[in-house]
């Protein structure tokens, strides 16, 4: 199956669910722009990427998406870097495992600054290029806790219902423009983040991250009349519907 879309930019493309969705765009040709916030991982990853022979053009930025200006910035590097931007896979995202009573101040505007006002941004930011593309596509990566609440993850679950909430919302808004917007909500991915924070969890029952970049790969590639927007990923080892 094919694509039409050539030009990606992925945030916390440097490891976990990211590295694999990027692994796969550039297995298939997309050229991509990966962001995080630790240079020498981007520059692993990048090293990873390039390793195999057919792979498309990589590009790095090294950025902070806790800071206030970080999206404007990341977007206008990206469109400039890949000539355009067909795609935004807003992934980049951190955990935290503490009760509603423990949990400062800090630690709550730090997860709500990453996991949903950079999207917020990014998405607002990004629509301009978006709209010079004929397959403009943004990819949220939400999670289960965006749907539930699970204990001792308050903070974690308010961010990712925020970034659900204004998510329904932009759908609707730029539909009539063509541009898809998607979310995707795992649970139990097996990442160095939810090693931290879930060590309760079976490993072996845990999501590959490869399944994630299949269904990334799978929507890219249907891209009919037939349209989804939010995907609930479990484990399948997990009550069904739960
Ligand atoms: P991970 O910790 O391996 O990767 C997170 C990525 O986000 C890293 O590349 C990191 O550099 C980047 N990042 C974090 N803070 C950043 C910042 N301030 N600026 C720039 N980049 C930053 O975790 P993962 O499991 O691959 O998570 C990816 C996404 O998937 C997250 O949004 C997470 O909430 C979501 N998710 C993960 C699971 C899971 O079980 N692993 C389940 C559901 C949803």
């Amino acid at each position: 199956m094919k694509t039409e879309i050539q030009r990606a930019l992925i945030t916390g493309g440097s490891r976990g669910i990211g590295f694999h969705i990027t692994k796969k765009l550039t297995e298939n040709g997309i050229d991509v722009c990966i962001a995080g916030r630790d240079g020498t991982s981007l520059r692993e990853a990048k090293g990873q990427l390039l390793q195999n022979p057919l792979s498309a053009q990589v590009h790095t930025i090294q950025i902070d998406l806790e800071q206030t200006d970080a999206p404007q910035q990341l977007i206008r590097e990206a469109g400039e870097k890949l000539g355009g931007l067909d795609l935004l896979v807003n992934n980049a995202g951190i955990c935290l495992n503490r009760s509603l009573e423990e949990t400062s101040l800090k630690e709550w505007d730090r997860i709500m600054h990453i996991n949903a006002r950079a999207p917020y941004f990014l998405c607002q930011h990004a629509l301009p290029w978006l709209r010079d593309s004929s397959v403009p596509t943004i990819i949220q990566i939400a999670s289960v806790v965006g749907h539930n609440g699970y204990e001792s993850q308050s903070a974690y679950a308010a961010s990712k219902h925020a970034l659900l909430g204004f998510t329904k919302s932009l759908a609707k808004e730029v539909q009539h423009e063509g541009i898809r917007v998607y979310t995707l909500s795992p649970g139990g991915v097996a990442t160095e983040m939810i090693g931290a924070a879930r060590p309760d969890l079976d490993d072996s029952a845990l999501i590959d991250p490869t399944e994630i970049s299949d269904l990334v790969w799978y929507i890219l590639t249907h891209r009919g009349n037939a349209m989804i927007d939010n995907l609930m990923i479990r484990r399948a080892a997990k009550t069904a519907w739960s």
